[in-house]
C-alpha cells in the first residue's frame, strides 16, 4: 500500500520518498487514518515499528493544512519523550518529514545550557519535541507556554514512569488545553499506564501492533556458551572472524561497558562505551561517530541504548544476556528494522542459562547455538556470586556478577509483556 492512500498530502509524500520509505509499516498504516479523522489514540507499540512517522506524518499533515500562512508561529504541538537521545531523533525526523511543508519544530533537553533553545524558541515553531524536566523549566522561567496546544503526543509512556516522570507529566497537562487531540504510545500496557492513558485521552482508539515475540523474527538469532571470562575474548574474536563492521554491543552494567570499549581497544577495535555517567555531549559525541562508522563498536547499558536509533545496524551482540527477557527483545530489536538485516549474537553463562530459558519462552522458539567457537565453556557450574577474581583470575576481563533474577524481575512477568494480547479500556486492540 502506497503513502498516498492513507491520504498523506504530497508535500510530505516527497520527503519520505527522499528518506526511502516506499510503503507504510503496520503502525503507520492503522495510526496515520485514525489520526487524520481527529481521533485519540491509545498505541502499544515498541522502538523499531517506525511509531515516530505513526505520529509525526498525521501531525504535520493536520498542522500544514490548518497553518494560516503569514500568521506568526505558535507551539501547537507537543511531543513529551523521557530521554534526549529520543528527543533528538523524534525532533529529527518531524525536520526530516516536514521539510517540504514550511513548519518549524525544535527540541528541548535537559544537561545543556538553555540559552540556545530559548533563543529558537523565540523565533517561533510550530512542533516542540521535549523531555519534561527542561520543558517544565523553560515554562518555570516564562520561555515558553502551551496554552495553544492542539496535538499532544506522549511517547514512551511506560518508559516515562519507569524513570520516575508522573509528576512532570501531571504539570504538563495541567498546562495543556483541555480541547486537543492527544496521541498516547506506549510499549507495554501495565494498569498503571493504562491509568494515566484514562487521564488524558478522550474515546481513544486503540492499536497494538507487532507483538514482541514476532518483532524478533526476521532477526538470526545466536547463543554462544562462554565462561565469564573469556567473553571478551570471544567477543574481539567474534568481530574479525564475522568481518563485522559495525556493531551494538550491550552490557549490564555501566563499568562492564567501559571495561568490554577498554577491551576491544586494546586489540585494535575501535570501541565507544555509551551510558548513564557519561555526559551529554559524550554520549552524542559515541553516537555520532558510531554513525558515521568512525567507531567500529558501540557498548552500551541497557538504558543509555533506549531509543538509540540507526538505520541499517546489522549486528547486536549481547556480551551480557538480560534478566528481564522483554529486555532481549528490546536490544535485538534495534537491527533488522524496517525489513532490514539483522543478526543478534548473545553470549551466556553457566549463571545466565536461566535467563536464556526465560528469553527462549517469551518469543515461544529455541535460539540456535553456535558451538564451535574458540572459547567453548568448561564452567558449568553456577559459582557463588561472591569473588571478584576467580581461580582462573584474570580480573581485567571479568565481568560483574549477573544478579539473581528475581530481584529485578517485575511481580508479575506477564504484566510487563507487551507480546501479550491485553486489553485496554475494554476493547480489543
Ligand atoms: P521508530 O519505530 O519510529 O523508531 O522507527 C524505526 C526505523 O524505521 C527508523 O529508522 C525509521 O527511519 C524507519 N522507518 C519508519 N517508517 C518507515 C517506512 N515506512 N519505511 C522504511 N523505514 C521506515
Amino acid at each position: 500500500m502506497p503513502f498516498s492512500a492513507l491520504g498523506i498530502i504530497d508535500h510530505l509524500r516527497k520527503a519520505l520518498a527522499e528518506e526511502g520509505y516506499k510503503s507504510p509499516t503496520p503502525i503507520q498504516a492503522e495510526a496515520i487514518p485514525v489520526i487524520l479523522d481527529g481521533n485519540d489514540l491509545l498505541a502499544c507499540a515498541q522502538t523499531g515499528t517506525g511509531k515516530t512517522a505513526a505520529f509525526a506524518l498525521p501531525v504535520l499533515q493536520l498542522l500544514y493544512q490548518s497553518h494560516i500562512h503569514g500568521e506568526k508561529r505558535k507551539i501547537r504541538c507537543l511531543v513529551l519523550t523521557p530521554t534526549r537521545e529520543l528527543a533528538i531523533q523524534i525532533g529529527e525526523s518531524f525536520t526530516a518529514y516536514g521539510r517540504h511543508a514550511g513548519l518549524a519544530s525544535t527540541v528541548i533537553f535537559g544537561g545543556v545550557n538553555q540559552n540556545p533553545q530559548t533563543e529558537r524558541l523565540v523565533r517561533g515553531v510550530d512542533i516542540l519535541v521535549a523531555t519534561p524536566g527542561r520543558l517544565l523549566d523553560l515554562i518555570g522561567q516564562g520561555h515558553l507556554h502551551l496554552r495553544d496546544i492542539e496535538y499532544f503526543v506522549l511517547d514512551e509512556a511506560d518508559r516515562m514512569l519507569d524513570m520516575g516522570f508522573i509528576h512532570d507529566i501531571k504539570k504538563v497537562l495541567k498546562a495543556l488545553p483541555k480541547k486537543r487531540q492527544s496521541l498516547f504510545f506506549s510499549a507495554t500496557m501495565p494498569p498503571e499506564i493504562l491509568k494515566l492513558a484514562a487521564a488524558i485521552l478522550h474515546n481513544p482508539k486503540e492499536i497494538m501492533v507487532t507483538p514482541v515475540s514476532s518483532t524478533v523474527e526476521i532477526i538470526n538469532q545466536h547463543i554462544l556458551f562462554v565462561d565469564r571470562e573469556n567473553k571478551n575474548g570471544l567477543l574481539a574474536h567474534l568481530l574479525r572472524e564475522r568481518d563485522i563492521e559495525s556493531a551494538l554491543v550491550f552490557t549490564r552494567t555501566k563499568h562492564g561497558a567501559d571495561k568490554v570499549a577498554k577491551f576491544l581497544a586494546r586489540h585494535d577495535i575501535s570501541a565507544e562505551a555509551i551510558h548513564g555517567n557519561k555526559s551529554q555531549n559524550a554520549r552524542q559525541r559515541a553516537l555520532g561517530n558510531f554513525k558515521t562508522r568512525e567507531t567500529r563498536v558501540l557498548v552500551a547499558t541497557d538504558i543509555a541504548a533506549r531509543g538509540i536509533d540507526i538505520d541499517e545496524l546489522e549486528y547486536v551482540i549481547n556480551v551480557d544476556l538480560p534478566n528481564i527477557p522483554e529486555t532481549y527483545v528490546h536490544r535485538i530489536g534495534r537491527t533488522g528494522r524496517a525489513g532490514n538485516r539483522g543478526t543478534a549474537f548473545s553470549f551466556c553463562n553457566a549463571e545466565e542459562k536461566e535467563y536464556l530459558r526465560d528469553i527462549e519462552k517469551l518469543i515461544a522458539k529455541k535460539i540456535p547455538i553456535i558451538g564451535d567457537h574458540p572459547f567453548p565453556m568448561v564452567n558449568f557450574e553456577v559459582e557463588e556470586p561472591t569473588p571478584a577474581v576467580t581461580k582462573k583470575g584474570n580480573a581485567g576481563h571479568q565481568e560483574p556478577k549477573p544478579k539473581q533474577p528475581q530481584t529485578q524481575k517485575p511481580a508479575d512477568p506477564a504484566a510487563k509483556r507487551p507480546g501479550r494480547k491485553r486489553r485496554f479500556f475494554g476493547k480489543q486492540g
